[in-house]
């Protein structure tokens, strides 16, 4: 029988391990994918929806394309248990697929409990749209609704999170689009629990520069923070002032591995899990990759681009245990846009190495204040190539 490779999650990590085993495997493995949504609306370019930039069609996704490759079965379910000793995979229909090697890419979960009076059934009045779809549409809703002179409360998450940039390059587009539609009065304060963010002077010297005075962003040593929020109300108190009514209140809570990596007992720090920074195999099983949000991956961030680029790796030692040739070298890389108001986008980038202990950052590279503004529009245009090329290496 052909070796079997089942993924889990078909996103940015486990969509891309997919398209490089089936192109090393050519249908000598049997890949099994298992997702219980019909259609992934990405996460990355869906605060550039809000802002009014692409339209929602331009997230969504589907996976037509990869049930048709060679050697690929679609499971479209949820893996509900793994059980490591017997590599078997239980899925909520009661299925039960085995496994020679187990990838796993569930992205995050939400801690509904971190932030005081919010809960799951409060996410509908208080979205967090930190999982694309739905809550990507609920958000752009009342967005649209805030009135001229409204308020907007913006609750940031501590780390580790998913796209450390992702935030403030949603202020930012809220702040665009509130401009853009004669709502220039309005006001947006984020409550962070950290004292400091990702690209913070690019995006502060932006927001001075093409929304003067709307942002205003509060560090826990200002806010002193959040003592408890009332989705009834719309109420946020933190330690140092009340907010009422206000006119939408976006929660972004603290996150963990996707649960079905925690249950499988492949977490450890955070509740994120620990990675081999050579192989990407589970520090708990190498019979187990986990890559993306869901992993440790020391130095490097929380995105698409950095899952893809794990994904080449993970591809690589899955084909050399199971097929034999190389396994080549382990570089990884990771590039991050923000876009900040018309044809003003900013990155961060890096280029990472396995150290003995972790993924060690070996270069980096940042957008500066004085750049020009026709290398800030090529950066746009550089962001539009990469969301049209990843989303064609995972679902074209
Ligand atoms: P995901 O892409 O979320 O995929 C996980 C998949 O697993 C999902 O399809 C889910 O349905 C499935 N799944 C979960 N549990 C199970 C289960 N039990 N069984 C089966 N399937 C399961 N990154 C960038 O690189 N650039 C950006 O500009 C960018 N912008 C962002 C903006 C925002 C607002 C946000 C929130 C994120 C952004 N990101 C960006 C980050 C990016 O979306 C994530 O880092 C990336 O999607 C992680 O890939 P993943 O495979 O770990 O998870």
């Amino acid at each position: 029988a052909r070796p079997k490779v089942v993924i889990v999650g078909g996103g940015a990590g486990g969509a891309s391990v997919l398209r490089r085993l089936v192109e090393r495997g050519n249908d000598a493995l049997d890949i099994i994918l298992v997702e219980p949504q019909a259609t992934y609306t990405s996460c990355f370019y869906s605060n550039l929806f809000l802002g009014g930039f692409q339209p929602l069609d331009v997230l969504r996704h589907d996976y037509g394309a990869i049930a048709k490759l060679p050697g690929v079965t679609l499971a479209r379910d949820a893996a509900r248990a793994v059980d490591l000793a017997q590599r078997r995979v239980t899925l909520a229909g009661g299925s039960v697929l085995s496994y020679d090697r187990l990838v796993l890419s569930p992205g995050i979960d939400l801690d509904y409990g971190s932030v005081p009076g919010w809960s799951r059934e409060a996410e509908e009045r208080m979205p967090h749209a930190w999982k694309a779809g739905r809550q990507t549409e609920i958000l752009k809703r009342q967005l649209d609704a805030v009135p001229d002179g409204g308020l907007i409360l913006v609750i940031a998450p501590p780390d580790p999170y998913r796209c450390p940039p992702g935030p403030y390059e949603r202020v930012s587009m809220m702040a665009h689009a509130l401009t853009a539609t004669g709502r220039s009065r309005a006001r947006i304060v984020i409550l962070d629990p950290k004292d400091r963010f990702s690209k913070q002077p690019l995006f502060q010297q932006g927001w001075e520069k093409h929304y003067p005075g709307m942002i205003e962003w509060m560090p826990p040593a200002i806010h002193a923070g959040i003592q408890t929020v009332d989705p009834s109300s719309m109420t946020v108190e933190t330690g140092f002032e009340t907010y009422r009514n206000a006119d939408l209140v976006n929660v972004i809570p603290r996150q963990t591995a996707g649960r079905i990596a925690i249950e499988a007992g492949l977490a450890g720090d955070h509740l994120y899990c620990p990675i081999d920074p050579l192989t990407m195999q589970s520090r708990a099983d190498p019979a187990v990759f986990v890559l993306g949000d869901a992993a440790i991956a020391g130095d490097m961030p929380k995105s698409a681009f950095a899952a893809n680029s794990q994904a080449q790796r993970v591809a690589a030692i899955i084909g050399h245990e199971l097929l034999g040739g190389t396994d080549g070298e382990a570089a990884y890389l990771n590039r991050c846009w923000s876009l900040i108001a018309a044809n003003d986008s900013v990155f961060v980038g890096g280029a990472y190495r396995p150290g003995p202990d972790k993924i060690e950052q070996v270069a980096s590279d940042i957008s500066t204040l004085e750049d020009s503004a026709a290398t800030r529009r090529a950066n746009y245009e550089d962001s539009a190539g990469w969301y049209a090329g990843l989303t064609l290496d995972m679902f074209g």
